[in-house]
């Protein structure tokens, strides 16, 4: 079984759920009172029990489907965890309920008009039904587990060993029909003539139940509902013993014992199986919440990858992104597009004065002036330790220049504050508008950086337009 508990994903086969304390008593328990059962019908054994209508073809029905049900369920187990012993099992499940379902078929008065015509074939097929599964039980007690885990050969020839086992159900069936094997029971003797086949079956199933407790301890969910599955399998055939004639208190009680059996390891997948899907569907909450505190933690890492933190404004990453896509707009509309490169005019001097606390705080106001004086459409952001780049989306020359006169005037109009000090600021801007020539942004940036040192070098607090990039000869 898939198993996927508490958030974290935990992929078993049901052949490794281990088996809790709880269940191995479960198991025990129903294992003592099929035994308590079969004990206490001892004195009344032989005791007739009208024949009931219609009693064994229902009864054989819903053993046949429980097994062809739990063969399935175990395939599928058996395929996702790649367990062959699992896969063996599934087979054995599904050969003792095709040799059940021919046993009944061919049970007197249960189909067949004729009874007298098969004899004892059905007994014969009950036999190897029994048989059949005590060994698949013993070869799965005994299976490598250290090897079944990655050996995915064994199931890679399933189909292979479908066809071994349909052949070996017609073999089986073309004999007793051939009545190769019906002189060895006898025409018309008692159903429990070949004595021998009886007590050897008994006897496979004991060393079956023997050998699952003692190899496999009911380590597993399977295993301990699988001894359960051969236990009853073991009462029933002692009672079919004991009673010695059909429609007697012991054959029917043998009916319900194998009805037990049947419902075991099927009852134990149904359960695995609920739990599994109680699993997904508490996993599918909890991926849900991860997922939407994931998105959450992303789209806060990616504000945070393109803010920066004094200020609040793009970074240089942010505002240069921010100008590559301006520029791209600009090539395909020709919109236009101007640069401002803004930086602060003796900054050193503020940070003498009100320390770097001080000078950070004076930055963080300047950037808050400076974006509440451009359009919404057009950005500001932080591109080195006191230069700001200011973005002017469909700008020419002419509107850039009134937007830095403007920026000069927001920042030296009033003073900013600081501890209660008012400190005067002066910026110092270098205008750049994109040209035909202009071949990166890079190049933009750069005429606007050059023409910020020129008002620098002019005397500060001032503007200064870059000059028209040289168009070549
Ligand atoms: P100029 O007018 O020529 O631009 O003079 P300036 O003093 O502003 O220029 P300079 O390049 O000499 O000094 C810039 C100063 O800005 C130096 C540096 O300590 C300061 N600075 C850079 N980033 C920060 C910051 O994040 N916080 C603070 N408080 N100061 C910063
Ligand atoms: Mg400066
Ligand atoms: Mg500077």
């Amino acid at each position: 079984m898939n198993e996927i508990r508490g958030g974290e994903k935990l992929i078993v086969a049901l052949g490794e759920v281990p088996a809790s304390s709880l269940v191995r008593l479960s198991a025990m328990a129903v294992i003592g009172v099929l035994a308590v059962v079969t004990l206490l019908i001892v004195p009344i054994a032989n005791e007739p029990v009208a024949i009931m209508g219609g009693f064994v073809p229902a009864f054989a029905a819903v053993v046949v489907v429980a097994d062809l049900l739990t063969a399935y369920l175990l395939w599928g187990q058996a395929r996702a965890g790649r367990d062959s012993a699992v896969a063996a099992l599934s087979l054995t499940y599904s050969g003792s309920g095709f040799l059940i379902a021919a046993s009944t078929w061919l049970f007197p008065a249960a189909f067949l008009v004729s009874p007298a015509r098969v004899g004892n074939v059905s007994g014969w097929f009950w036999i190897f039904g029994h048989l059949f599964f005590s060994v698949g039980a013993l070869l799965y007690a005994f299976y490598p587990r250290a090897m079944a885990q990655d050996d995915s050969g064994f199931l890679r020839s399933r189909r292979r060993m479908r066809m071994v086992a349909v052949v070996l159900l017609l073999g089986l069936y073309g004999l007793c029909e051939s009545r190769v094997l019906a002189p060895i029971v006898g025409y018309g003797a008692r159903f429990h003539s070949p004595a021998w086949l009886t007590a050897g079956s008994l006897g496979t199933t004991v060393l079956a139940v023997v050998c699952l407790a003692w190899r496999r301890r009911g380590r597993t969910v399977l295993d301990a509902w699988l001894l359960v599955a051969v236990s009853a399998a073991l009462f029933e055939e002692g009672l079919v013993w004991l009673g010695g004639s059909r429609f007697c208190v012991s054959w029917y009680m043998s009916r319900l014992m194998s009805f037990t059996g049947a419902l075991a390891v099927l009852g134990a997948c149904l359960f695995e199986i609920n739990r599994l899907y109680s699993g997904l569907v508490r996993n599918r909450e909890q991926m849900t919440g991860v997922n939407a505190n994931l998105r959450a933690a992303n789209s806060e890492l990616a504000v945070r990858a393109e803010r920066d933190d004094l200020t609040g404004i793009p970074n240089r990453r942010a505002i240069l992104g921010r100008l590559a896509q301006a520029l791209k707009d600009h090539r395909r509309e020709g919109s236009g597009l101007s640069v401002l490169m803004v930086d602060l005019d003796h900054f050193k001097a503020i940070n003498d004065q009100l320390g770097h606390l001080g000078g950070d705080h004076i930055l963080a106001q300047v950037a808050v002036r400076l974006k509440d004086a451009v359009r919404s459409s057009d950005a500001v952001g932080r591109y080195g330790g006191e230069e700001f780049l200011v973005l002017l989306q469909s700008a020419r020359a002419a509107h850039a220049r009134i937007v830095a006169n403007k920026l000069l005037q927001v920042i030296r109009a009033q003073p900013f504050f600081y501890q209660g000090r008012a400190v005067p600021v002066t910026v110092s801007i270098g205008v750049a508008t994109i040209h035909a020539v202009d071949q990166t942004l890079e190049e933009l940036v750069g005429r606007a950086d050059q023409a910020l040192y020129q008002a620098k070098r002019q005397g500060r607090d001032r503007q200064v337009v870059a000059e028209r990039p040289n168009e070549g000869p």
